[in-house]
């Protein structure tokens, strides 16, 4: 019998802890962002193949045993997935999940937000790109920007606090919204996150001169507010902190100029079941065959730890060491396996 301690979760060969898991629960979509699935139609996951409600409890119960403590539900759009609540009910009971937090475009949030709060979700963050109804038409190719901002209403109403924003900044699209954004942030009481355009699979059209860097972020808010202080705090959080001279906190997630490979504790479970230890990883592992085999809670166990333990990937360091960095996977090779695509992966 592996025995674990979730207060010394098994670390990988560079040390890093097998921590936080996100768990894509659909491939599914409602948007059909530009920068994440620029493409009308997908091949999607067939359904069959989905994990059950209890086929996840019980992987989130092995890797909890490991050392799992934060869950974060994504997708897809995490929303689309049937019954959700009833799945957030079943996660809050594990007794080592200390944090079990949501990534959503806030489409449907409206309609979910109580039954969440309810079920015992502890955060939501919802990706928000522009405050600007036109340009969200463009960017997502949906008529739902009037929809977010309910859902956005309705998370504070629900009774969650700890809200956040995340929008991903390109250049030539948001880039002239950022102090629109914080003041938004400010209005509503949430931690705006400026999220670095990334080369994931799924993003056919991404290109280094749109990336707006941390480097020009910081620069374009300093010119409008004045000096700004990074936050000194220890996490293994994707996003760096910083105040405001008023003392507003907002965050950058600077993967592609400034990767943090080094202090990553994500792995990412997708809808059917693959397991990824990296955003960029060309290839998981299939939980799902030994689980649905019979696979003893031990045997899955040893799998989980055994791969975590020889992880070395630097996805996201090796990105930034290329001479010349251009998309990730063209989109013939996206359509050979969905698995490559964000939006299965979840973000
Ligand atoms: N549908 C949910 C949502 O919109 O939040 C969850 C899934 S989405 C893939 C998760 C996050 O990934 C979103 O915040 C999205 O903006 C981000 N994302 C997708 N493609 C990206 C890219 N190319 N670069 C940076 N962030 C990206």
């Amino acid at each position: 019998m592996l025995e674990t301690s979730a207060l010394t979760p098994m670390t990988d060969t560079l040390g890093r802890p097998l921590r936080n898991l996100r768990l894509s629960v659909t491939d599914r979509c409602n948007l059909r962002c530009q920068y994440c699935m620029p493409e009308e139609d997908y091949l999607w996951l067939p359904r069959e193949d989905l994990l059950s409600f209890e086929e996840i409890r019980e992987l989130v119960a092995i890797f909890s045993d490991l050392g799992v403590d934060k869950i974060r539900l994504t997708g897809g759009e995490p929303l689309l997935r049937k019954d959700l609540p009833t799945l957030v009910s079943m996660l809050a009971d594990c007794p080592r999940i200390r944090d079990l937090a949501m990534t959503t475009n806030g489409v449907l949030l409206a309609e979910h937000a109580q039954a969440l709060y309810e079920a015992g979700l502890h955060r939501v963050t919802v990706s928000l790109d522009t405050l600007q109804p036109e340009r969200f038409k463009r960017l997502t190719r949906r008529d739902s920007h009037a929809k977010v901002l309910h859902g956005i209403a309705a998370v504070r109403h629900a009774g969650f606090v700890g809200l956040k924003l995340d929008t991903v900044i390109i250049r030539g699209t948001n880039e002239d919204e950022l102090v629109d954004l914080i003041e938004y942030g400010k209005h509503i009481g949430a931690e705006v996150r400026f999220i670095e355009y990334m080369d994931v699979g799924g993003a056919t059209q991404w290109s280094i001169d749109k990336v707006v860097s941390r480097a020009e972020i910081l620069e374009r808010l300093e010119d409008r507010y004045g000096q700004i202080t990074p936050v000194r705090e220890v996490s293994a959080a994707p996003a760096e902190r910083f105040h405001l001279p008023d003392g507003t906190l907002f965050g950058i997630i600077a993967s592609t100029t400034t990767p943090f490979c080094q202090s990553c504790d994500r792995s990412r479970l997708t809808a059917d079941g693959m397991w990824y230890l990296c955003l960029y990883a060309q290839r998981g592992i299939d939980l799902r065959t030994p689980l649905r085999a019979g696979a003893s809670r031990d045997e899955l166990k040893a799998l989980i730890a055994s791969t975590w333990q020889q992880r070395r990937d630097r996805g996201a360091e090796e990105r930034k060491e290329l001479g010349y960095r251009g998309v990730l996977i063209r989109l013939e090779g996206l359509k050979d396996d969905p698995h490559l695509e964000m939006h299965t992966r979840g973000g």
